[in-house]
């Protein structure tokens, strides 16, 4: 079943409905009839009857998220790839010729790849707009995620005349949450934590979006199951490297700042316990460097990746967002299924070619796409982007990053599994399992049940990893996260 489609489509909001062609734009009030669904990279499938290949036992639901198929984000977030800095990700939200804004989560130099960036970005590129707007001005924002519907929302409240034009069937862009019975609540495909953000938290509020502290846990355990007792050799290895990459002055990846520094060649002699610093070194990799940018570290700058953000105390969203997503498209025109595939900027306005045929002719535009999707030619820029903009795109990297839904009879993975409750962390309880000692498919399973009568893990899939799966079909990425719990699984 497409996951787009359950909870998300568009209600209550007023689609573009006529003809788009010209100046003359048509809205009416929405019908679910309206948009015409999109081939969709996620799914929502009916598990399979007998995946378990050992100790786990077979799943009563399964979800998952395809991001880097999906062909209007083209991954999950960007991230500080070699050479990228906060000067490129401002150049990117330069306005161009006074009348075009990029922005998103890609923009933010102070937040990039989060949701409080998005926003506050979306809000940014609404009041740059708005200072070279003169009045009348018709204003398209491209993409219904939180950055477009920010900035949709501000300038609509501004009373300025304004459309959002989204590819998709649903709103939210990579906040998509689907409602699922087998769960106990909400699921969430894309950002499951609400990163910290003075400027989105009164909205979260404000919007009845619930929110619960998430101080992670971690716990590592060998393919045998056994509780290891953690080292800090491979973070060690990574703050040498890092350390000698702030001293040299061409950034390089955080693989060859390793090894220039001398951090690698690591021991890979065991300890007491099996485990040797070079298996440390590859658990800190597969599961700190990758789930946080999404990418290897071969791709990863030395100079840029932040270790700070790796399992910190975050707030996870319980309710899902679309009480957020929701409130803040209410009464808003927008046109579903539209894929706008051309923009033309002129001395006198904007043309915007969609993949229909129709054209819509504007004043002003703030493109809200993914730095994915902006690599890829499904926008063409007539004339094409200044070049500082073109450098930031091809610099800026864009991660993978993918979720596994799984709800279980039993919290087997729990050290009390018979009674055990949901922990946020706090207890002392492990609520993040990953493995050392291998490297591991699914970089990191979250204990995330909110209801204890319904247990349900959350698996986190980071770069090359998440790629791979989401090439599969259900079945079989189902039997191959199923194989990574196997160290978790009772014995
Ligand atoms: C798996 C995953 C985990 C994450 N974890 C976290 C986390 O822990 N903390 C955190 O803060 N953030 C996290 N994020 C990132 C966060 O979700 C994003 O930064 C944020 O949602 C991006 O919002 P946006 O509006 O910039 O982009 P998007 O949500 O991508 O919105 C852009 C919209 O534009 C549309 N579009 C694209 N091209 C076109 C076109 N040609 N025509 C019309 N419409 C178009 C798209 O369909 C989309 O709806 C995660 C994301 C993912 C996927």
């Amino acid at each position: 079943m497409d996951a787009r489609g359950p909870a998300g489509g568009m209600p209550r909001r007023a689609f573009l409905a006529a003809t788009l062609g010209g100046l003359a734009v048509t809205l009416a009030a929405c019908t679910d009839g309206g948009p015409t669904p999109t081939p969709t990279p996620t799914r929502t499938p009916a598990p399979s009857p007998t995946p378990s290949a050992g100790g786990v036992p077979a799943p009563e639901a399964f979800l998952r998220s395809r991001w880097s198929r999906d062909p209007f984000t083209r991954g999950a977030f960007s991230f500080e790839a070699v050479g990228s800095t906060p000067e490129l990700r401002r150049a990117l939200a330069e306005p161009i010729a006074d009348r075009l804004v990029i922005a998103g989560e890609g923009t933010s130099s102070d937040a990039p790849g989060t949701v409080h960036g998005a926003y506050a970005e979306g809000v940014r590129a609404a009041r740059t707009i708005a200072d070279l707007a003169d009045e009348g001005d018709r204003i398209a924002v491209i993409g219904a995620g939180i950055a477009g519907l920010a900035a949709a929302r501000t300038l609509a409240d501004a009373g300025h005349d304004v459309v959002v034009v989204e590819a998709g069937t649903s709103l939210g862009g990579r906040l998509r949450t689907v409602e699922d019975d087998a769960f106990g609540g909400p699921v969430v495909l894309g950002s499951v934590f609400a990163s910290d953000g003075a400027e989105l938290r009164p909205v979260l509020a404000e919007a009845g979006v619930a929110t619960r502290p998430f101080t992670p846990n971690v716990q590592a355990r060998t393919p045998d199951g056994v509780v290891a007792e953690p080292s800090p050799a491979g973070w060690e290895a990574i703050a040498i490297a890092q350390e000698w990459a702030a001293g040299n002055s061409a950034d390089v990846s955080l693989t060859n700042a390793l090894i220039r520094s001398g951090a690698v060649p690591i021991s890979g002699e065991p300890g007491a316990d099996g485990l040797s610093p070079r298996d440390w070194l590859v658990n800190a990799i597969s599961t700190g460097v990758e789930p946080t940018t999404g990418a290897a570290p071969t791709r990863v700058s030395a100079k840029r990746f932040d270790a700070d953000m790796v399992w910190r105390p975050t707030s996870r969203v319980v309710s899902g967002w679309s009480a957020l997503i929701d409130r803040l498209a209410d009464g808003l025109a927008i046109a579903g299924s539209s894929v706008v595939t051309t923009i033309t900027v002129g001395d006198d306005g904007v043309g915007l070619r969609l993949d229909t045929g129709e054209s819509l002719r504007m004043h002003r535009v703030i493109v809200t796409a993914s730095v994915g999707v902006l690599k890829t030619d499904t926008i063409t820029f007539d004339p094409p982007l200044p070049l500082l903009h073109q450098r930031a795109i091809g610099v800026l990297g864009m991660g993978a990053s993918d979720v596994v839904w799984l709800a279980f009879d039993e919290p087997f993975w729990r050290a009390d599994a018979a009674g055990a409750t949901p922990t946020d962390g706090t207890s002392g309880d492990a609520n993040v399992f990953t493995l050392v000692g291998a490297t591991p498919t699914v970089a990191a399973w979250l204990d995330v049940g909110v209801d204890p009568r319904r247990p349900v893990l959350l698996g986190i899939l980071a770069a090359e990893h998440a790629r791979r799966l989401a090439e599969l079909d259900d079945d079989d990425a189902l039997a191959e996260v199923l194989a990574s719990l196997e160290p978790f699984a009772p014995r």
